[in-house]
């Protein structure tokens, strides 16, 4: 028996506990054929099926149109900071960035490389001191822009957006750690992409689910195996896909239908976030810096009052089965990382230990 733990890593992050076991019974024998799925051609008929079957689970979860391909590529969520701007801007093209934390910021970053990089709006503090989102009437939004990048959720923050912003540019959106936690309507995006390891399965694999209207204008110097065109027109197996991680992306995907799909968990991350987020606000002794409205679903950073307990908090949490609380360095104090796998028991054990550390130490 292994020991009762709860993850709260921010990623690579928890997987479904009965896909693993899963994937751990097939792993020297999958399909009865005597290998491992991660030892057969990704050409093979067996391998082709699987991942036909997970964009296909992808495109029910998520209920993506026909308008749009769904690429499975490598090179994680910062492979897509390159992969957009090469795509999308041809020589002297400019796109507009939407900055609210610090993977907004490193998408800002990655895409001067590419073309002109407006920023359209910045990180936020309001009057309060909390952590926010520029209010949308002061983003600066150019007439030339190709498109606007933004990112929902923002993992080390903590800041998730209560909104889709209303563009009338392509509108592209870095999901790597939201992805499947809530319903979005796709339709009112030209390109969401996502690192796998929050939400969806192994780190090193990325999703873009992008517009077809999109696909085919992308830079000379773009690598073939960043290229959208390239990729769309063989079935993401240009070279050599990511198959294991393909895979068990199709298994999380699964698993996530037999939940009842991405309607049921979000009601149970919601379920979780409010009762974290109600604790910490009813407590002295814990605080959260993101505004009310703001607040993520995923990640919830949270500070104690006393800075000097955090290394004890840390090993008495660990301790406690509740592994990977430590807060990015960039925001300090703690981190709780709370994707679609996170029962909402793992939240219940983390806040009765919060709760209790409170007391011994207030
Ligand atoms: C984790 C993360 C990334 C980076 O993903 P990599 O796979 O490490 O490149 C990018 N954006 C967001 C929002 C993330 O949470």
């Amino acid at each position: 028996m292994t020991k009762k733990v709860f993850n709260f890593c921010a990623g690579p992050a928890m997987l479904p506990q009965p896909v693993m076991q899963l994937a751990q019974q097939q792993l020297v024998n999958w399909n009865d054929m005597g290998v491992s799925v991660m030892e057969i051609s990704h050409r093979s008929k067996d391998y082709i099926a699987v991942a036909e079957q997970a964009e296909k689970d992808l495109r029910d979860l998520m209920g993506i149109s026909e308008d749009y391909s769904v690429l499975f590529m490598h090179g994680g969520g910062r492979g897509q900071f390159a992969a957009v701007p090469m795509n999308l801007l041809g020589a002297g093209e400019e796109a507009d960035y939407v900055l609210t934390g610090s993977w907004s910021k490193s998408a800002f970053t990655e895409g001067q490389k590419y073309g002109q990089i407006n920023l359209a709006a910045d990180t936020y503090v309001n009057d309060a001191g909390e952590r926010s989102v520029l209010p949308f009437e002061q983003w600066q939004l150019s007439d030339k822009a190709q498109y606007v990048h933004y990112c929902p959720n923002e993992t080390v923050d903590g800041v998730e957006f209560n909104y889709i912003p209303e563009v009338d540019k392509p509108l592209v959106a870095d999901m790597s750690s939201c992805i499947l936690s809530q319903e979005i309507d796709v339709s009112k995006f030209g390109i969401i992409y996502a690192g796998a390891q929050k939400n969806i399965g192994p780190s090193g694999l990325a999703i873009a689910i992008v517009r077809k209207d999109l696909i085919g204008k992308a830079n000379g110097f773009t690598p073939s195996i960043y290229d959208y065109a390239v990729q769309a027109q063989n079935d993401s197996m240009f070279n050599t896909p990511p198959t294991y991680a393909w895979y068990l992306a199709g298994l999380v995907f699964k698993w996530l239908k037999e939940q009842g799909g991405v309607a049921a968990v979000q009601k149970i991350n919601e379920q979780k976030a409010a009762h974290l987020y109600n604790f910490i606000d009813s407590s002295e002794f814990y605080s959260n810096q993101v505004a009310k409205q703001y607040r993520s679903k995923m990640n919830v950073p949270f500070m104690l009052k006393d800075e000097a307990l955090n290394a004890k908090f840390l090993a008495q949490s660990e301790q406690a089965g509740l592994l990977a609380l430590k807060g990015h360095r960039s925001v300090g104090g703690m981190r709780a990382s709370i994707y679609n796998a996170m029962p909402l028991e793992g939240v219940e054990t983390l806040v009765n230990f919060m709760q209790d550390f409170a007391q011994k130490n207030g």
